[in-house]
């Protein structure tokens, strides 16, 4: 039975075991980029395993994981970098706050007994020792303009060990084979259309769809594994999507069989698998004898899990806006601005408010940030309140008067009269 349905089949202990042992291991571009995202104890983790394999020749890249790579690779380091900002700003607001609500209460004048001063400098103090600890750690993230000794770092392990492009003929091939497979749902590669559609990569000249990138990455590991014949092949990605993942009642149980089947089949070899970041650190520890931090373990799924949730924000954002953009033109609602419309949520997501059409407009990014701002707001028959004028609205753009109600009320400051 097993032999004539392998795909079906988990990996016994010993065929795991034997496997990481000869394996050549591939990887994806979002595995590559967590190397930014990673805290340096896992980021070195991460780096002496693939320092291993490289030395024995056992590390593969496909040359369209490079090319995302590449491409993605300064928006990750910012990434990065904005979230130190981000914590500084929160606690700022706070401190502020905190002094502002106090001196109103004026105990100083009063002469109360209640000393808000004690409080404030004891705070003032925690909030200063704990910010000099996140420029500490913000000077050692690497930033967009500084020499990228990571980048050096995978230019040296990689080194003639990545694939050569398609032609564009082979590239356009695959997008014709892609929209035939992603219709019938074959993996890998559907999940991502919507999020993806409209987006490219440029390269060579040629425009790569973003949609089907991983669509790409598998047909070079289809030709890799039929060219050269090795004994054994592990695919490592971190996309956590169900078109690479088998779900049952919401647990993974392992890599799609279609996959494990196509690379069985079509390219001929039966020891494949696949492990996602997590799998493969832990695993990776056990077999290669090369240690790794428990904590470094723990630390590659919390940052696996994160991804997760913002792709599936990033998802429902994206897909709210293309409706949007397909009725206004990539327009703003307010001023006609053409081109960079973002998508504004009218109860902010941050209170609650649900990322769908009626609780969302398009506007351009400065009246985007002055009506998240409260500088202005919108009336039940669409007249602004606090700007002339009125917004655009399509028939089909059923905007919520729930939540135009709660923008005048909660988010919208009237403009101060003296
Ligand atoms: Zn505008």
């Amino acid at each position: 039975m097993k032999n004539l349905f392998p795909q079906f089949y988990r990996l016994a202990d010993s065929e795991l075991a034997e496997l990481f042992k000869s394996a050549v291991f591939i990887f994806d571009a979002n595995m590559l980029l967590h190397l930014y995202r990673y805290p340096k104890k896992a980021r070195d983790d991460l780096l002496r395993i693939l320092v291993g394999l490289s030395s024995e020749n056992r590390l593969w890249l496909p040359y369209q994981s490079a090319l995302e790579f590449q491409s993605n690779r300064l928006s990750v380091i910012s990434d990065q970098r904005e979230k130190y900002g981000k914590v500084n700003t929160v606690i700022s607001d706070i401190e502020s706050r905190l002094r502002k609500e106090l001196d109103a209460l004026e105990l100083r004048k009063r002469h109360s007994s209640i000393d808000p001063d004690i409080l404030l400098e004891e705070i003032s103090a925690s909030f200063n020792k704990y910010r000099a600890q996140l420029t500490q750690l913000e000077s050692e993230q690497l930033d967009v303009h500084h020499e990228d000794s990571i980048r050096s770092e995978i230019e040296k392990l990689f080194a003639e060990r990545i694939g050569s492009p398609f032609s564009s003929e082979e590239i356009e091939g695959i997008f014709k084979e892609g929209a035939v497979r992603y219709k019938a749902k074959r993996p890998p590669g559907y999940a991502d259309e919507d999020e993806k559609k409209g987006t490219y990569i440029i390269d060579r000249g040629m425009y790569v769809k973003r949609e089907f990138g991983d669509l790409i990455v598998w047909k070079e590991i289809l030709q890799f594994i039929k060219g050269k014949k090795p004994q054994g092949v592990i695919f490592v990605t971190d996309d956590n999507k169900q078109d690479w993942w088998l779900r049952v009642n919401g647990k993974t149980v392992g890599p799609r069989p279609e996959l494990l089947s196509e690379v069985f089949s079509e390219a001929g070899l039966s020891n494949f698998y696949i492990y996602n970041s997590e799998r493969f650190m832990s695993l990776a520890s056990q077999h290669l004898g090369i240690h790794v931090e428990k904590d470094s373990i723990e630390q590659v799924k919390t940052i696996s899990s994160e991804r997760v949730k913002l792709g599936n924000r990033l998802y429902k954002e994206n897909r709210v806006r293309l409706h949007l953009v397909q009725m206004y033109g990539d327009r703003c609602q307010i001023c006609s601005f053409d081109g960079a419309s973002e998508a504004a949520s009218i109860i902010p997501v941050s209170e609650g408010g649900a990322r769908v059409l009626g609780n969302t407009l398009l506007l351009c990014p400065n009246h985007h940030k002055t009506f998240d701002r409260g500088a202005f707001s919108v009336n039940d028959d669409f007249t602004l309140l606090g700007l002339d004028g009125s917004l655009r609205v399509d028939q089909n753009h059923e905007i919520s008067v729930d939540s135009l109600k709660f923008h005048r009320e909660n988010v919208y400051r009237r403009p101060e009269t003296d």
